[in-house]
């Protein structure tokens, strides 16, 4: 209310004047030609404005409208009759002829992009998923706090199937038969069914690792909507606890205590919320004894925060932190959480182990990803391909490793792409390069080469082109030449470059829409060979490169990017709040949520976040 009165009252000048003019420009517009030239241009600009932003609207939404264009009803999964597998019955949509039936599971990131590329006709599609919607997961810490609505992060994943015309089950796979092709679905409380499919594609994301820390049941995770309405009714509750008279200092010390454990962008970001809540919104409601006793805490495993970014990031957002006052504890190790206390160890300068304990009134457990029981439960299948513990390995058709025919497929957080090592061809390699009657590489011969790898595989081009910048680093004995030693460690850089991924949106976004094109790929090659799915298929489709467009953290007033190869942005002003607002604005899957987005922000700058607690 004081936000609101404040902000009339600077708006209202402006608005008068405004107004003003406008109707000045009405009553007292010059006439003649000077006038008509004037009204035409002003005609022309209000014009061309107007096509601006419908032409604008029209292509954000264009999506969406064509989920709008088919009128036909959605198709559904019915029970095959009398038909039976390992105990449970089987179930089927109807059947297009000449289609292969495309089961996804997930309706996440590489999901959902998948669905948005595939051509509208060229699969049966079905959707499995636990939730009938999807998230906009950059933006669930901001939905913990209230700066915006649940609902203006989610989307129906039925508008979204609507548009391939597929079918939706909202259920979760509980198991997979690789040899009779058919994936095993449960509805809580509704039973099992199996799903035939002749290709499966598993985006079903991942779980945080538990470090071996004991008491996680007593924390929060931030995957869900429904985890960021938990986290913002608990947090209203210890501040409404905080204000009873029967509360003890102690008591409300521990109460107002926010341990964040993980350092990684969610973290980070939930944290940075958390403080602009307290530091925007509830110092206009709570007396200045309570609010003197909130404590925002990280407590972070390596030794900087954001280590997957930019060192300069890092170490920006911990001067943010301790400007904002987060307190960031850094090469800890979590051992134990309670209700009221968190456990913790650091090592002394001389290696010996301290243990620390703090009382908490909450704690938000972020960690690295790591394998679902249906994900852990299909590696076990697969025992000789599958070895890696945190993630699905997928070639670099994404292709789940060790499945013969290769029709099944993994992607996002839940799969780890493993491309052919470089390193493991030197010999071939380095003969390639150097001429025949030397040992060495020369730099144009270099250059050449680079050249050559990098189009016979594109997803180690930009790796491969950056040796060229790095050619004298690599040189180590300055000779203006690469010898084989100095060549297998260029290698070896390149192969490191390719290898596990990060465990975010873009990459899993950016997988999705290369399994999309290929599936689309897959499907003309069959109109005119035999429905099968063969290994052979690979051949038929680019291996997939990831390409980094940048990484985003925001830090409570203040945002980061990462551009890769040492070009960063970082800010500390509304522009950087409103640059990072933007970026994800424009990445919505829906004009519906870039407008409800749109709304809550206005809403928030107006009258500050909501701080009812239901
Ligand atoms: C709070 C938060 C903030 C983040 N911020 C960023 C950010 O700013 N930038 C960024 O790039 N990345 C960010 N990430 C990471 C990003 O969200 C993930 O990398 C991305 O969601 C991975 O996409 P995915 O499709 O693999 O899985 P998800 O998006 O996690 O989707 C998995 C889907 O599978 C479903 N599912 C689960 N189990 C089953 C099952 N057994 N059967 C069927 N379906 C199942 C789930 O319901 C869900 O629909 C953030 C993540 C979180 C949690």
């Amino acid at each position: 209310m004081m936000r609101f009165a404040r902000t009339a009252a600077v708006a209202a000048p402006g608005i008068r004047a405004a107004l003003g003019a406008g109707a000045r420009r009405m009553s007292t517009g010059p006439a003649g030609g000077a006038g008509s030239w004037r009204f035409a241009r002003r005609l022309g600009a209000w014009a061309a404005g107007t096509t601006a932003v419908a032409g604008a609207a029209y292509y954000l939404g264009r999506n969406e409208i064509e989920a709008f264009d088919t009128a036909e009803p959605a198709p559904e999964l019915r029970l095959l009759a009398g038909a039976q597998h390992r105990g449970y019955p089987v179930a089927e949509m109807e059947r297009t002829a000449g289609r292969e039936r495309l089961v996804v599971l997930g309706a996440g990131w590489g999901a959902v992009a998948v669905l948005k590329t595939l051509d509208t006709d060229a699969y049966d599609v079905m959707v499995i998923s636990p939730e009938n919607y999807f998230i906009f997961t950059p933006l669930l810490p901001s939905a913990t706090v209230g700066t915006v609505e649940f609902r203006s992060v989610m989307e129906c994943i039925r508008r979204i199937v609507k548009r391939v015309r597929g079918a939706f089950v909202e259920a979760s796979a509980v198991d997979v038969d690789l040899e009779a092709k058919c994936v095993l679905v449960e509805h809580a409380g509704a039973g099992r069914v199996w799903v035939p499919y002749d290709r499966l594609v598993v985006g079903v994301g991942a779980q945080s690792i538990t470090h071996g820390a004991a008491g996680l049941e007593h924390c929060h995770r931030l995957k869900t909507v429904l985890d960021a309405r938990s986290i913002r009714q608990h947090i209203m509750a210890n501040f409404e606890r905080a204000m009873l008279p029967t509360t003890s200092a102690d008591e409300k010390r521990r109460l107002l205590t926010f341990v964040v454990c993980g350092g990684g962008p969610t973290g980070c970001e939930f944290a940075a919320e958390l403080h602009d809540f307290l530091a925007e919104d509830l110092r206009h409601f709570f007396p200045q004894s309570v609010r003197g006793m909130v404590k925002v805490m990280i407590i972070q495993s390596r030794d900087h925060v954001l280590n997957m970014m930019d060192s300069a990031i890092s170490e920006f957002a911990e001067r943010q932190f301790d400007r904002s006052g987060i307190t960031v504890i850094t090469n800890a190790r979590v051992q134990s959480i309670s209700e009221t206390a968190l456990r913790y160890t650091t090592r002394a300068a001389d290696g010996s182990l301290q243990e620390h304990e703090i009382p908490q009134g909450f704690v938000l457990w972020s960690t690295g990803v790591s394998l679902t029981p249906f994900t852990r439960l299909l590696c076990d299948k697969l025992p000789d391909a599958q070895k890696n513990r945190h993630a699905i390995t997928v070639d670099d058709r994404l292709r789940v490793k060790g499945v013969a025919d290769g029709s099944v497929y993994a992607l996002g957080d839940c799969a780890t792409v493993e491309y052919p090592q470089m390193l493991a061809r030197i010999g071939e390699l380095f003969d390639s390069a150097h001429a025949k009657d030397t040992r060495e590489i020369t730099r144009d011969e270099f250059a050449k080469f680079v050249r050559s790898a990098a189009a016979a595989y594109p997803p180690a081009a930009s790796h491969l082109h950056s040796l060229m910048r790095d050619f004298d680093e690599f040189d180590v004995d300055s000779s203006g030449t690469i010898d084989r030693g100095e060549f297998g460690a260029m290698l070896q850089y390149v192969d490191s470059k390719l290898t596990a991924l990060p465990a975010l949106a873009q990459v899993a976004n950016q997988e999705g829409v290369y399994l999309g094109r290929a599936l689309n790929t897959l499907a003309t090659r069959r109109a005119d060979a035999a429905p099968a799915v063969t290994a052979a298929d690979a051949a038929a489709v680019p291996p997939f490169s990831y390409r980094s467009r940048g990484t985003l953290a925001y830090l409570g007033r203040a945002a980061a990017a990462d551009f890769g190869e040492g070009n960063t942005y970082k800010g500390s002003n509304l522009a950087a709040k409103y640059l990072w607002r933007s970026a994800y604005w424009t990445q919505q899957v829906s004009l519906r949520t870039r407008f409800l987005l749109m709304i809550d922000w206005i809403k928030e700058m107006v009258f500050g976040r909501d701080i009812s607690r239901f």
